[in-house]
């Protein structure tokens, strides 16, 4: 311990090979923690203090399988570091768009093995310099708010413009619901995250989704502003 004094850890801090995405639940044994994306692609949650002072400087995995692929694809190491970021860091730009409104990112492109994953099925999959990532490609009645295999492929900085403007999703007048043309038999969503979590789920209609989320928060107990909070619950 130096005993220098902690400063509030801020969304998009790095430490090592760790970086900051918010507040986590209290540890075990009661010291504050913080949800951390590691440079490997794993979300962990991890006692703030052991990171800020160095001790923990990754996920666990030691920043290892790192190194190799990072100078080896440093281009497709961006395309799919920023896809995690946009989906998990409220600092990062387009999070707005991404994360906020449930976007996530298939299990198989997280964690330890996630990047040499990722780069395998990118080159298997047409991906060359200067193409994108895109979502949203899947067939229909997939989930098409997860960065998978089935629902991404590359695309010219020209066909994911065409792409992003059609799936753009609209604003609804409630908190937390918010509306894709995507999926056209439910397209109002509602989306509520809580310390790293989300959980989200489709309507046809915007009424049923604001609904449907004031009921969770209020089950679940979470301190989160209500679309109508003086109605009455039995
Ligand atoms: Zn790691």
């Amino acid at each position: 311990m130096r005993g220098r004094k902690m400063k509030c850890v801020e969304p998009g801090t790095r430490y090592n090979h760790l970086v900051v995405q918010g507040m986590g639940p209290p540890t075990s044994y009661g010291k504050s923690s913080c949800i951390f994306l590691c440079d490997c692609g794993t979300v962990k949650v991890i006692d703030r203090y052991l990171v800020a002072c160095g001790n923990t400087k990754s996920c666990g995995c030691g920043g290892r399988p790192m190194r190799g692929l990072f100078k080896s694809h440093p281009r497709l190491y961006k395309i799919w570091y920023d896809m995690i970021d946009r989906c998990q860091n409220p600092n990062n730009s387009s999070y707005s768009n991404y994360g906020a409104r449930g976007a996530t990112v298939c299990p198989e492109w997280l964690g330890p093995d996630g990047l040499s994953t990722f780069i395998i099925w990118a080159e298997a999959n047409g991906y060359a310099d200067g193409l994108r990532l895109d979502k949203d490609m899947g067939s229909a009645g997939l989930e098409l708010d997860i960065y998978s295999p089935a629902t991404c492929k590359f695309v010219t900085h020209a066909e994911n413009m065409v792409c992003r403007n059609k799936h753009k999703p609209g604003k609804s007048k409630f908190l937390g619901v918010s509306s894709n043309s995507s999926v056209k038999s439910k397209p109002w969503r509602m989306v509520v995250i809580h310390q790293g979590k989300r959980t989200f789920k489709r309507f046809a209609t915007e009424l049923e989704a604001a609904l449907y989320r004031d009921d969770f928060i209020r089950a679940n107990n979470l301190p989160k502003r209500l679309n109508f909070p003086d109605s009455l619950h039995a």
